[in-house]
């Protein structure tokens, strides 16, 4: 039970258990189309009028479309309803230091479009960018009328959607959200990579209804952590919450462009297996710049010291997750991330590690997401997507 805070809250109204019954009554359509007015009413306890009298608004807002007529084995023969998936067109922005990829989708998360820019190394140009690719999908998508944007960064952003951590990204504090929204017209919501993507999970993924604590670990240039704990994200006191990439798990390890040293990222991230492979202490530049997914590769091809350094990190990895497990007993933890193209390799070194390390009955299941699935770019999605679907704000 939430205690509730007499600077932030919201007092009921009869619209109050109008706007719940009808998000739920929108939530059960999503999760079980087609279904019936009376299958409905079933489902959720309402009155079959008052279930009426919710589907004419859905219907009339268009959220809701009545299609085939099924069959009954007596009575009038019920309309199947389904949600409208085209109701509302999103713009999802999945920003990585490197590249950018950018995105419009229906409330299903299913692109219908998407296209990658390398990121410009000047916010101004990024906007203007990206403002430039907004008005190309929307000219050619003339039908799809879009209701915002989410955007994933690589860093943590304030509530007022100021970028406020992005070390890897090398922008200073900059006001992304407003001035994004004031090239493009549209409202923008911004969230930390890892966050997105565990609510993505939450919203689209293949978990149990009842699913309430999961975390999704990005493993990239840096590692980030997304903390969806009773079914909220967990920002913390100053929106930096979650940056266990940046815990220290020795002393005295190598220095951190944070600050710290021997942060957890410096072992377990893509750019620490590279440095492993390259082997400690040797110049980087005395050899072409060689990327993870080469790495990949090298061990593919049977390659020792790119499967040795591939290794270390995983046990790194599995050093880490150990911790956020005994700490947070999470459902799940999802990793995301090109590490997991190798996770055949990989996922029973980590499980080992994770095993060894954790309480007997730790429960919490590893899972890794398909790069194909997009997570970060699905995330983005699912800022805009809670919007519409998620529990109106009471007390
Ligand atoms: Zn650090």
């Amino acid at each position: 039970m939430r205690k509730i805070d007499l600077t932030n809250f919201q007092v009921a109204t009869s619209e109050t258990a109008r706007q719940i019954n009808r998000r739920i009554a929108l939530n059960f359509i999503r999760r079980n189309e087609p279904m019936s007015r009376a299958d409905l009413a079933r489902c959720s306890g309402l009155q079959r009028s008052t279930v009426s009298a919710i589907i004419d608004q859905l219907i009339d807002e268009g959220w809701v479309t009545e299609g085939a007529i099924g069959q009954a084995l007596r009575g009038r023969r019920p309309r199947f309803l389904h949600l409208n998936v085209e109701r509302a067109g999103i713009l999802a922005v999945d920003l990585r230091p490197a590249i950018t990829t950018v995105g419009l989708a229906g409330v299903d998360a299913r692109f219908v479009e998407q296209t990658s820019w390398p990121t410009p190394k000047d916010p101004e140009v990024f906007i203007r960018q990206l403002a430039r690719t907004v008005t190309l999908f929307r000219d050619s998508h003339p039908r799809i009328v879009c209701e915002g944007m989410g955007v994933s960064v690589p860093g943590r952003a304030d509530r007022s959607g100021r970028l406020v951590f992005a070390p890897n990204l090398g922008w200073g504090p900059v006001d992304l959200k407003r001035l994004i929204e004031a090239e493009i017209g549209l409202p923008v919501v911004l969230e930390n990579a890892a966050n997105a993507c565990a609510l993505a999970e939450l919203w689209f993924g293949l978990h149990p209804e009842h699913v309430r604590h999961l975390v999704a670990v990005t493993v990239s240039e840096g590692i980030g952590v997304g903390l969806l704990l009773n079914g909220q994200l967990v920002h913390g006191g100053d929106a930096m919450a979650g940056e266990f990439g940046h815990v220290s798990v020795d002393e005295n390890g190598p220095p951190c462009p944070c600050g710290n040293r021997g942060c957890w990222e410096r072992y377990a991230s893509n750019s620490a297996a590279l440095e492993y492979y390259r082997g400690d202490g040797q110049a980087s530049g005395a050899r072409p710049a060689m990327s993870f997914p080469d790495l990949l590769q090298l061990a593919e091809t049977g390659d020792a010291r790119a499967i040795e350094a591939l290794e270390r990190m995983a046990r790194f990895l599995g050093i880490g997750i150990a911790g956020l497990i005994t700490g947070l007993a999470p459902e799940a933890i999802m990793i995301i991330g090109e590490v997991t193209a190798a996770w055949d390799r990989l996922g029973p070194l980590v499980e080992y590690v994770v095993k060894k390390r954790t309480l007997p009955h730790a429960a919490t299941r590893i899972v890794p997401t398909v790069p194909a699935s997009q997570p970060r770019l699905r995330g983005a999605v699912t800022l805009v997507v809670q919007q519409h679907f998620g529990a109106p704000h009471v007390a």
